[in-house]
C-alpha cells in the first residue's frame, strides 16, 4: 500500500489545497492530510476546527484521511510509517522554501522521508490561505477560493457580512 502525508497549516483549506489533495489521492492508495499544530503562528481556526473543515471538504474522497501533528514532520512520519510527503508548488517563491525543507527532511530522516511536489493548477496559482482571510475580513467575495461552508465560517470568525454586489 502506497501511503503519503500532505502536511500543512490549512488555515483554512482552499481550492488550491483541495486540488493537490484530489490529485495526490489518485497517485497514492492512502493520503493522510495532516494539520500542523504550529505554536509559532496565531491561526484563525484551531487545529480541531481545521481538521473538521478538512474532513468535510474531503468527505467524497474515500482514500483521504485527516489527522494533526505537532513537532517535526520527520518524527510524525517515522511514527506512522510514512515515507513520502506531498507539497504543492505555486511559484518560484514557494520553490526556494520548499526545496530547503524537503532537503532538510531527507537529510534529518536519514533518507527515509522524501518529498513529492505537485505543481498547482493554473486557476489556483494565485490562491493562498492568507489572501483568502484578508479578502474575507473586508467582506470580499471568496466564493472562488474556498467551498461555501468554509467561506461562511471565515466570515463568521471576522464577524463580517459578505458584501453583496
Ligand atoms: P504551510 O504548510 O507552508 O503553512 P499551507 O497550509 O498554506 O502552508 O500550504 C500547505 C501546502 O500546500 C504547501 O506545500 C503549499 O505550497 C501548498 N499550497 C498552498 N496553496 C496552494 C495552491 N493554491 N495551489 C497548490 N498548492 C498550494
Amino acid at each position: 500500500m502506497k501511503r503519503a502525508v500532505y502536511p500543512g497549516s490549512f488555515d483554512p483549506v482552499t481550492y488550491g489545497h483541495l486540488d493537490v489533495i484530489r490529485r495526490a489521492s489518485e497517485i497514492f492508495d492512502v493520503l493522510i492530510v495532516s494539520v500542523l499544530n504550529n505554536q509559532g503562528k496565531t491561526p484563525l481556526f484551531s487545529v480541531e476546527e481545521r481538521v473538521n473543515i478538512l474532513k468535510k471538504a474531503t468527505e467524497d474522497i474515500p482514500n483521504v484521511q485527516v489527522d494533526s501533528f505537532s513537532g517535526l514532520l520527520i518524527n510524525y512520519a517515522a511514527e506512522n510509517n510514512l515515507h513520502v510527503a506531498v507539497r504543492g508548488l505555486r511559484a518560484i517563491t514557494d520553490f526556494e522554501y520548499e526545496l530547503q525543507i524537503a532537503q532538510t527532511n531527507r537529510k534529518l530522516s536519514g533518507g527515509k522521508l522524501d518529498t513529492m511536489f505537485l505543481t498547482t493548477s493554473l486557476e489556483y496559482a494565485y490562491l493562498s490561505s492568507s489572501s483568502v482571510k484578508e479578502i474575507a475580513s473586508f467582506g470580499g467575495d471568496i466564493s472562488q477560493c474556498v467551498p461555501d461552508f468554509v467561506a461562511d465560517m471565515i466570515y463568521q470568525k471576522y464577524n463580517v457580512q459578505k458584501v453583496q454586489h
